[in-house]
């Protein structure tokens, strides 16, 4: 198939189904001005005091240990409160809006999903947008944690901890549950902007029992071979020549 056929592919895969399941990683967010952690620019690549790598200063051990340089880091690097949904976020809110029964998994903690409408989104590694105190519970959003000038705490003294999932820490086990049911009751499957290398896509995967499953990512992944259609192209290029 050329690009065409496999673009007229995948919308008649969108408009024969109606159990849509879109599995989203960087790839999507990465026109929004969200940069891809593992692309070879991203920020993966740059060592921060020499000494660490971004993966280690992300870690359950540096947050405990040395919550200034995660937070350093984190609110630098991490945190984009001016971002806001792009063409591709629109479109999937907008096929929820007009019946199709869509579920959102996301690799993503930008909450960009959710800014752009859709009402049923798994954020598997958390979210930027909820911070909670780690004495009390208090709940605190993300202009608090940006504004403080170095570790946010709470009122009690409390470290404020985000709703992230770090680097050692496992994944939450509703998001997971959650993930692998949406993608199992699924007719067609998208996956969009993920290398499907990282844990635990690629592993969800399998848990597809439906028609059509669609990879649309940049560059190849190693499941290509897998879907029925396989594009390489930018997500946002994609959905501007979808209904
Ligand atoms: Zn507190």
């Amino acid at each position: 198939m050329n690009d065409s056929q496999k673009i007229a592919a995948l919308q008649e895969c969108i408009d024969s189904t109606t159990k849509i399941c879109v599995f989203t990683g960087a790839g999507i967010s990465c026109p929004s001005g969200i940069p891809d952690f593992r692309s070879a620019d991203g920020i993966y690549n740059e060592k921060i005091n020499g000494y660490y790598t971004p993966e280690q200063i992300i870690s359950h051990t540096v947050f405990m240990k040395e919550p200034e340089l995660f937070f350093d880091f984190y609110k630098s690097k991490m945190l984009y409160p001016d971002a806001k949904p792009n063409d591709a976020h629109k479109y999937f809110a907008d096929l929820e809006k007009r019946g199709k029964a869509v579920s959102v998994i996301t690799q993503n903690i930008d909450g960009l999903h959710q800014a752009a409408g859709s009402t049923d989104v798994t954020e598997l590694h958390g979210s930027v947008h909820r911070n909670y105190c780690m004495k009390c519970g208090t709940f605190y959003d993300m202009e608090y944690v940006k504004n403080c000038e170095t570790v946010p705490r709470c009122s009690c003294g409390g470290l404020v901890k985000p709703d992230v999932v770090l680097y050692e820490e496992p994944l939450d086990e509703n998001a997971t549950v959650n993930a692998i049911r949406k993608i199992s009751e699924a007719e067609t499957l998208i996956i969009i902007g993920t290398s499907l290398i990282v844990y635990p896509a690629a592993s969800y995967v399998r848990y597809f029992r439906g028609k059509n499953l669609i990879l649309l990512n940049k560059s190849s992944t190693p499941y290509d071979s897998n879907a029925d259609i396989a594009i390489y192209d930018d997500v946002v290029n994609v959905v501007h020549q979808l209904k």
